[in-house]
This record gives structure tokens, sequence and C-alpha cells, in this order.
């Protein structure tokens, strides 16, 4: 060897001392001809144990298959192998994945001599790899059976993740979701109805709580509350969505806010509902200057009907009381029992005539058509009192002491009569 030859091994061999992979060689029997410092770091020996050694004094081979096969499939093919090769390294008492490549190796008559390699450790890549797809499938798990739809989406409409509620809400495979632009896969109005509230949640950056109401497949209301909380993902903004459906709850709410506005013997509104709908109407008729009818009934001598027939029987007279008021009067009429034998009704938009008009038909078909009860027919007669909003009305409370005046005149006048006050 020149000097000059000499030099450049020296080099080289200091360079490949100093790289963090395993570089070898070995003959055709498997034993080592050279190993960098890398080597010798893992098989914790000096050079002069580790060459001319083979693979049985470091690796424990029954648990390394993989590194003689490798090896000797390099030498009988000729050609370069490139794969993950798992060793039990005794020096460690553990195992070892590492990324090859070995190539065979041939003398300058082309004769082949053993092969070469590289082979860089990455066991702790590994473990973090199949660390994080045990937490994606634990995710994956729980993410598809929460009862939520859970969605992300970036700002070019396209899915990034759905979970199975989604995949089943839009009766498509999770994998035709994913990748897919809203517009390509959801109907019109629902895809233009997203994209709408999540340009918002992109321009405004604030998470959205929203209630969302759905017509399903088979017509019926669905109602959703859904949470958009934005984020960014490499660079491009975000969102996730977490859809949950309240359909029931919705229901429910609706339930008693109704029981709490209805009386539970009539089916009428109570009294509770009656003067809050009655502030109302009374405030919009001051700013429209519409005139508006306020009517008090009270049936007539009830307590003998309830003495004569018990009780049970007047309560079918005052619901059959109800059914015919109700009957006899227009959508935007409101009518209510206010209190025992007590209803009222407020007409909006109804002048004095014809408010009288209807006070005086109820009046005369109470008068002249009993109500039909198991106990025989029974007529129950009704004294009401009429008064229209007056321009010295303060509030509708002062309406309604009015009303109870003319009311109070009528059964004073002998009852079954209108006393009506313009
Ligand atoms: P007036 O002609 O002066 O109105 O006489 P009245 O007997 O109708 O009036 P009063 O206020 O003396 O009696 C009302 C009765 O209504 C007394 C009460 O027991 C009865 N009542 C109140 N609520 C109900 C109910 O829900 N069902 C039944 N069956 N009776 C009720
Ligand atoms: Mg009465
Ligand atoms: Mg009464």
């Amino acid at each position: 060897m020149t000097a000059e030859l000499k030099k450049r091994v020296a080099i080289l061999e200091g360079m490949l001392s100093i790289v963090g992979a395993c570089i070898f060689s070995k003959d055709l029997e498997g034993r080592y001809t050279y190993v960098n410092q890398a080597v010798l770091d893992v098989f914790d020996l000096p050079e002069e144990e580790v060459l001319g050694k083979d693979d049985s004094h470091f690796f424990d081979l029954a648990q390394s298959r993989e590194v003689i096969e490798n090896d000797q499939m390099v030498m009988r093919t000729g050609k370069i192998l490139q794969k993950e090769e798992t060793n039990f390294v005794k020096a460690f008492n553990r195992e070892i994945t590492y990324q090859i490549i070995k190539k065979p190796l041939y003398d300058e008559n082309n004769n082949l001599i053993g092969v070469c390699g590289i082979a860089n450790d990455i066991t702790e890549q590994r473990q973090l790899q199949s660390k994080v797809e045990d937490q994606n499938k634990l995710l994956d798990i729980v993410l598809d059976n929460v009862a939520a739809h859970i969605y992300m989406k970036d700002d070019s409409r396209e899915f990034i993740y759905v979970n199975a509620k989604v995949s089943e809400l839009f009766g498509l495979p999770v994998e035709q979701i994913i990748g897919a632009k809203e517009q390509d896969i959801l109907p019109p109005e629902m895809a233009a109805h997203f994209h709408e509230s999540d340009s918002e949640l992109f321009v405004s950056g604030v998470k959205q709580t929203i209630e969302e109401t759905v017509s399903d497949d088979d017509g019926n209301t669905r109602h959703y509350l859904s949470v958009k909380v934005p984020f960014e993902q490499h660079g491009r903004k975000s969102l996730i969505g977490f859809s949950t459906e309240v359909t029931e709850l919705y229901q429910l709410k609706e339930q008693f806010r109704k029981q709490a506005n209805t009386d539970y013997l009539t089916n009428l509104y109570n009294r509770r509902y009656f003067v809050e709908t009655a502030e109302r109407e009374f405030k919009r008729a001051e700013r429209s200057n519409a005139p508006f009818a306020l009517m008090s009934l009270d049936i007539d001598h009830f307590k003998k009907i309830n003495d004569k027939h018990g009780h049970p029987i007047g309560d079918v007279v005052l619901q059959s009381f109800a059914t015919s008021l109700s009957a006899n009067l227009r959508d935007e009429d409101v009518l209510a029992r206010i209190g025992g034998e007590e209803f009222a009704i407020l007409l909006p938009n109804t002048p004095f005539e014809k408010a009288q008009m209807v006070a005086e038909r109820i009046r005369e078909y109470q008068a002249s058509n009993p109500i039909k009860t198991e106990k025989g027919d029974i007529l129950a007669k009704v004294s009401i009192g009429l008064v229209m909003k007056a321009s010295d009305d303060i509030n509708f409370e002062t309406m309604f002491k009015r009303v109870d005046k003319a009311l109070y005149q009528a059964k004073e006048q002998g009852r079954n009569r209108v006393v009506a006050h313009n």
C-alpha cells in the first residue's frame, strides 16, 4: 500500500468510526472482516474480539433468524437487500430493530467474497410508531362509540376525519368521506348550510355552539346541538365538530313549555300564559292603534251544578264549555281558563261591535244548548264582561280590572247577560 493510499484509508476509517449507523462486512462464512465503531459499541467488545467471528457470538441466533437469512439471500441472489431486521443482541439482552441495506461483496476478479451492509437502529422509532398506532386504535374505538357525530374539515371544505356515526348519517363508508369535499357527497342545501356556519368559524376563529334543525329521510324534524372548534393543522385552518342529537330532549323541553302554559282540565291556555300574551298584545295594539277587545266569562251558579251532580260532572261541563268556546273563535283570538269556572278571551284587531256580537253569540249559545253528561243535559249559562282597550288604559292590568267590573255588573244585573263598555 502506498503512503497516499494508507492516508486515504485512515481518513475513511476515521469517518466510518463516527457515523451513528453500524457498517460492516462479512466473509462467505459470515465472519466479520470489517466493523466500524458503532458495531463495536453494540457488541460492547474491542475490535480484535469481533473480527473473524460470526454472528453466533453477538446475537442469540435462536431469536435472530433474519440476520443469517438476509446475508444468505444477498449472497445467493447478488442483489441489494433493503428491509427491517430484528435481532436479539446479547450485549443488550434485548431485541433491536434495524433498517438494513446489505450488498454482496466481490474481489477484483469478480468472485463473491461476502456481504457488506449498513444497519440503522430504529427500535425507538418502531416502539413510538406502535404506541401511536395503539393510541389511534383506542381513539377510534372511543370516537366511534360516543353518541355524537364527530368530524374534521379543512378550509377547502374537505373532510379530514369522520367517525362511524357520521358515516351512518351520510350513508357512505368512512373511506369515501375522508378526502371528499362536502358538496360532492351531501345534498346541496345541507352542504350550503355547513359552508355558511363553517365560513363564519374560519373568519371569527372562535368556538361556536349552535342548535341545528335537520329534516331526515322520513321527513321528521331532528334537532342537533353542534359545537365547532377551530384549530390549525400543518398551517392550515381546520375545524373539529361535535354534533349530538337532542331531538328527544328538545321535544321534552317543548312538552314542558306547553304544559307550563296549559290548563290540565280543559287543555286551554292557563292564566299565566294569558296574562303574558295579553301584555304583549296590549303593547302591540298601542303601537298599531288597532282595536283590541277583552272578554271575561263566568259560568252562572256553577256551584249549584257541582252540588247537584257532583264535582266530576262539573268538570265535564267545564271541558264542554271550553270546547264550544274554542269553536266560536278565530285562530288569532286567545282563549284561556283563568280560574275555576272563569275564562277570558283576547280579541286582537276587533272593533267593539264585532266583539259584542261574539259575546252575545256565546251567551246565547250557552243559554240554549244544554251540555250532555251521563247525569243528563245541563244548561250552563254564562255572564260576560266586555271592554275595549281605551286610550287611558296604562297597561293591560287596568284593562283587566275594568273587564272584571263589567262581569260583576253582568252578574248583578241578573246573570246570563253581556255587559259591554266601549
Ligand atoms: P256565580 O253565578 O255568582 O258565578 O255563582 P257560582 O256558583 O258560579 O260562583 P262561585 O264562585 O260561588 O262558585 C264557583 C264554583 O266553582 C265553586 C268551586 O267549587 C267550583 N269550581 C272551581 N274549580 C272547579 C273545577 O275545576 N271543577 C269543578 N267541578 N268545580 C270547580
Ligand atoms: Mg260562576
Ligand atoms: Mg266565579
